[in-house]
């Protein structure tokens, strides 16, 4: 069995403590996520049943989680480390040098394959933001955080939500309506909106309801251009799919350049 010595820790939040550590078998670091406010047996069933199901995800492009065990009074999850940081992290080095188009298409074309992989098994993310796309140092981006600590604490994490990252979520999701994977698209477009832009499209909710965002400079490549376009409406059966953006935009390349298995 893999021991895990804790190097230090590297988030808090509202379902407990994030730490990196290291796995004295596999001489590998992993990310150890200690949720600490389960407080039944109902909740704790249901956060094993879904740690055992993020563990069936396999994709190059959606963090691997590796391990879920109970550590009285915590469950713990091991997940696969990323040592880039965030696109969150990107976006500020963009900020310091120059937006690289050609990265964010490269990156971009990495989220939609791993998006398709969970798609297609039926997840719906939800919660895609910058901070929630992992970076690794050989140029992979991985999708994380997937929503275990928002299930457990629901109301506590919407308000978490709604004083930060809020201005993410699709117009559906913000008004409570009914919502399908089309809703991780939106939130797709607005993080191309970002990486390009190097500003969120939407700073208020009302502009977020309608859909209503920043004219793009002239310069932005037009299919750039047309995937933010072609994302961020605000109709979910207008958006383009997840495959129609892998197969019909310039990402379909990308993909079979870089990434010929998944073609
Ligand atoms: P929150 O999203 O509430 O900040 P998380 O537990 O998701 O808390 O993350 C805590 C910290 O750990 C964040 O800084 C995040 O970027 C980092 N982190 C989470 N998962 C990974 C991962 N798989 N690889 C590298 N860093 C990660
Ligand atoms: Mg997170």
């Amino acid at each position: 069995m893999e021991c895990y010595k804790k190097i230090s820790q590297i988030g808090y939040g509202t379902y407990g403590s994030a730490y990196l550590v290291f796995g004295q078998r596999s001489k590998r670091k992993y990310v150890l996520k200690e949720i600490h406010n389960i407080k039944t047996i109902t909740q704790y069933r249901a956060c094993i049943k879904e740690a055992r199901f993020l563990r069936e995800l396999r994709s190059p492009f959606v963090v691997s989680h590796m391990d879920n065990f109970y550590a009285f009074p915590n469950l713990c999850i091991v997940m696969e480390y990323c040592d880039c940081g965030d696109l969150s992290d990107l976006i500020r080095y963009f900020k310091r040098t120059k937006v690289s188009e050609t990265k964010v298409s490269f990156y971009l074309a990495q989220i939609c394959l791993g998006l398709r992989y969970i798609h297609s098994r039926d997840v719906i993310h939800r919660d895609l933001k910058p901070q929630n796309v992992f970076l690794r140092n050989d140029g992979i981006v991985k999708i994380g955080d997937f929503g275990l600590a928002r299930k457990l604490n629901y109301a506590n994490a919407f308000a978490t939500t709604l004083a930060g990252t809020m201005l993410y979520m699709s117009p559906e999701m913000f008004n409570c309506s009914p919502y399908n994977c089309a809703t991780d698209i939106w939130s797709l477009g607005s993080m191309l909106f970002e990486m390009i832009t190097l500003r969120r499209p939407f700073e208020n909710a009302e502009d977020l309801l309608l859909g209503r965002y920043p004219a793009l400079r002239f310069e932005v490549r037009r299919e750039l251009r047309y995937i933010i376009y072609w994302t961020l409406q605000v109709n979910p059966a207008r958006r383009l799919s997840i495959t129609s953006l892998i197969n019909n935009t310039h990402l379909a390349g990308i993909v079979q350049k870089y990434f010929p298995s998944q073609c």
